[in-house]
């Protein structure tokens, strides 16, 4: 059988906000591997910079911009750049998110005599700016881009936004209640602007990986102490039925199905588990 498409990216331009990070950097290399020109934005300009001259090292066209995805004007500095370097941007991967300890409680369930235990923090100690963080980070730090980047969209063909979303925007995880809302809101967010977008021909999907080891994860899933997994980790494995944990390069080719008009054209406003079983399974 002869596939009706090819995942071919020549000369698309491609902005990925996070792209200094671990899993986004291996998804801007993917995007440049299928030809396009990728703008790479970060917080980090340091880390934006390292990840596009990595991909220059490897012949790809790349570019690193400092952005704040919280900021429009930073946004729309940056923009204004990306359209210098490489023109009007065809597909944003809204990449820049996370958690943050103030947004986290220390147990799974609250028990009475936790209410007189200084050193937990509780659901009722969590910090209202650490909650604000976590849900302005993950959804206005995804809406803030698509405002800027889709504005360039607009009159041409082919454009498409991915988000990235979670496991815990599907049933929330213990301990995380502002980044399972967030990521929650990210997902409505994706169905939304979907629709929002539909007459202008702009797809809009997300990703919702399962569990990755990352920068931002690193202190929940392994024990500082002896460098093994923690009880947290081990219980995420034991509920993923792959029973391991995902690579980067295994969110690659949902990223470009989904990217690609010819392998994904009628798909709009999904998101798409990327998770070894993980949310399949009810734990029995
Ligand atoms: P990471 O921490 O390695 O990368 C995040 C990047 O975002 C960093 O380079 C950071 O500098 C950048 N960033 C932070 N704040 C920013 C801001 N205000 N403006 C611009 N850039 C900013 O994290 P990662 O694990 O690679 O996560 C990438 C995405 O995947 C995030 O949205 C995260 O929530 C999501 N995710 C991760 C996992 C996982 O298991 N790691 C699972 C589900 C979803």
């Amino acid at each position: 059988m002869t596939l009706p498409f090819s995942i071919d990216l020549t000369g698309r331009v491609a902005v990925v906000t996070g792209g200094g990070g671990v899993l986004c950097s291996q998804l801007a290399r993917a995007l440049a591997e299928c030809g396009a020109k990728v703008a790479i934005l970060d917080l980090d300009a340091a880390a934006a910079e390292a990840a596009a001259a990595a991909l220059r090292a490897d012949g790809h066209q790349a570019q690193g911009f400092a952005a704040n995805v919280l900021e429009r004007a930073s946004l729309e500095t940056a923009a204004a750049a990306v359209n210098r370097a490489f023109g009007p941007c065809d597909l944003l991967l809204n990449g820049a998110g996370g958690n943050h300890p103030k947004g986290t409680t220390t147990k799974e369930w609250l028990e009475e005599a936790d209410l007189d235990d200084e050193s937990l923090t509780t659901f009722f100690d969590l910090d209202p700016k650490g909650i604000e963080f976590v849900f302005n980070l993950n959804f206005l730090g995804t809406l803030l881009p698509s405002q800027v980047f889709a504005r360039q969209m607009i009159g041409r063909q082919g454009c498409s936004i991915v988000n990235i979303s979670s496991m815990n925007a599907f049933r929330p995880l213990t301990k995380i209640p502002a980044y399972s809302g967030a990521k929650a809101a990210v997902s409505n967010f994706t169905q939304w602007l979907a629709v929002h977008f539909a007459k202008v021909g702009i797809r809009v999907n997300a990703l919702a990986p399962g569990f990755f080891l990352t920068n931002q994860n690193r202190k929940l899933l392994i024990d500082e102490t002896d460098g093994g997994y923690t009880a947290r980790a081990r219980k995420i494995i034991d509920h993923t039925p792959m029973g391991r944990f995902g690579q980067p390069e295994e969110l690659v080719g949902t990223l470009l199905w989904l990217v690609s008009d010819a392998a994904s054209g009628f798909v709009n406003g999904i998101v798409v588990p990327i998770d070894g079983g993980f949310s399949a399974y009810s734990g029995v």
